[in-house]
């Protein structure tokens, strides 16, 4: 499998390449050159194997002629190892959980398996890998523990200063070692354009090997992609359409979705929910994008204004919005409605939920109501409650438990370097460090 910049589809690299450059010099974004079909031996049997075989089946089917299927094989035992519950919530919801990781967020999935597959990429180059990501809150701590401790690969996280919450900020700033946490006077779109800006800077090419964790890193996607196969293989009803909702920031998700479905999984819809920062659902309803001003929400892992992902999607459609309507729809919540989901969900269904799923549902919901009762909705659960007590624990009655895993956070020190939203403020500090 080789990959074109979005911005060039004559150009190609190798899986290495796109992995350890993480963004094209013409300042595109990577894509696949195809997406290879699932063979339907296997997508007729996927109620019947474990997460991690199905995730060996599509995935060597992208990378398989990249890297050895022994290495690919361990690099998913090594990266998948916790579980992907899919909880029925009635006759026609399930959620399906991913924040079993060790950050209890779903971006743990693309994290580990980046990190390993990045590791693998530069055991035998000798140089360093510096890695810059900007997150909106979870990211960050996924990437933060992905990559702790690897040989050879230096971590810069950028936070946007007062936007994350205390648990999420205390989870990226207390690992320490090969992790470093920059606390950026400014939005999360403000993180994004310093990293963006660094990746096209000869003059830091120059000096160091810079790449990217965040979703503008092809590498992110392709685990992404796998859990959607898991989620139909469960909800294992043969003849009725599926329709899956996910909570959406800077659309990663989402286009990781749409790449299941190109593999041949059949998903009749997608549901782009939303919060407030709802430019791709006024792009939907108007087909004019224009970036806003991220919005502070409570969903904050979702306060993205001009999501980078927006463009791979394009691509993927030729720019066709009609086409884009067949697969997509979207909706946009505010917090009130938000809050008023977590309340009801859990008065109606004894179920949890965090602020991110809670929009996921909201979407869910909103769809289903003008389909037949034969359509299964499934929406995606992308963090754990805890992560966001201080939201939800006043709309439930029952006590959230903070894991423990998150809990022994809480006791350490935050450790960040404070930067304004100026690029040459932060180019110095790569240079002086
Ligand atoms: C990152 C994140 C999202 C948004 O995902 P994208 O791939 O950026 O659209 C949603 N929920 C949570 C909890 C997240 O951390």
């Amino acid at each position: 499998m080789q990959f074109y910049s979005t911005n060039n589809k004559n150009h190609f690299v190798s899986l290495k390449d796109a992995v350890l450059k993480g963004l094209p010099d013409d300042g595109g974004l990577f894509m696949p050159e195809g997406f290879p079909q699932v063979r339907p031996e296997i997508l007729n049997s996927l109620n019947s194997l474990t997460f991690q075989e199905i995730a060996f089946e599509v995935s060597k089917n992208l990378l398989g002629d990249s890297l050895s299927k022994t290495i690919l094989k361990n690099i998913i035992i090594n990266a998948f190892n916790f579980e992907v519950p899919l909880i029925r919530l009635n006759e026609q919801i399930s959620v399906l959980e991913l924040y079993h990781g060790p950050t209890l967020a779903f971006k743990d999935f693309a994290a580990r398996f980046m990190s390993r597959l990045m590791q693998y990429f530069v055991k035998d180059s000798n140089s360093e890998l510096t890695i810059l990501t900007a997150t909106s809150g979870d990211t960050g701590s996924a990437v933060a523990h992905g990559f702790h401790n690897m040989e050879g690969i230096n971590v810069i996280i950028l936070y946007p200063s007062g936007m994350v919450s205390e648990l999420q900020e205390k989870q990226l700033t207390t690992i320490g070692d090969n992790i470093t946490a920059l606390e950026i006077r400014g939005t999360f779109d403000d993180c994004q354009n310093l990293v963006k800006q660094a990746f096209l800077d000869p003059d830091l090419s120059e000096k160091l090997s810079l790449t990217s964790a965040n979703s503008i890193n092809v590498a992110r996607l392709i685990p992404q992609s796998l859990y959607y196969f898991y989620a139909i293989g469960q909800v294992s009803t043969k003849k009725s359409p599926v329709i899956v909702s996910v909570p959406c920031g800077n659309f990663g998700n989402l286009t990781a979705g749409l790449m299941a479905k190109n593999m041949g999984l059949p998903i009749s819809k997608f549901i782009a929910s939303v919060n407030q920062n709802d430019s791709f659902v006024k792009y939907l309803d108007t087909g004019v994008f224009t970036p806003v001003k991220t919005k502070k929400t409570i969903s904050n892992a979702m306060d993205v204004g001009n999501p980078s992902n927006f463009y791979r999607i394009l691509d993927m459609y030729n720019h066709d919005l009609k086409a884009m309507h067949r697969d997509i729809t979207g909706f946009s919540y505010s917090d009130d409605q938000t809050r008023q989901a977590i309340k009801k969900v859990y008065q109606e269904y004894n179920y949890v939920l965090d602020p991110h799923g809670a929009v996921g549902y909201l979407g869910v919901k909103e769809y289903l109501k003008k389909q037949s009762s034969q359509v299964q909705g499934i929406f995606l659960e992308t963090a754990h409650p805890a992560k966001f007590i201080d939201v939800v624990q006043q709309l439930v009655s029952q006590n959230i438990e903070i894991p423990e895993r998150l809990s022994s956070c809480m006791k350490k020190e935050k450790e960040a370097i404070l930067l304004s939203k100026e690029y040459k403020e932060f180019k110095q500090y790569l240079y002086e460090n």
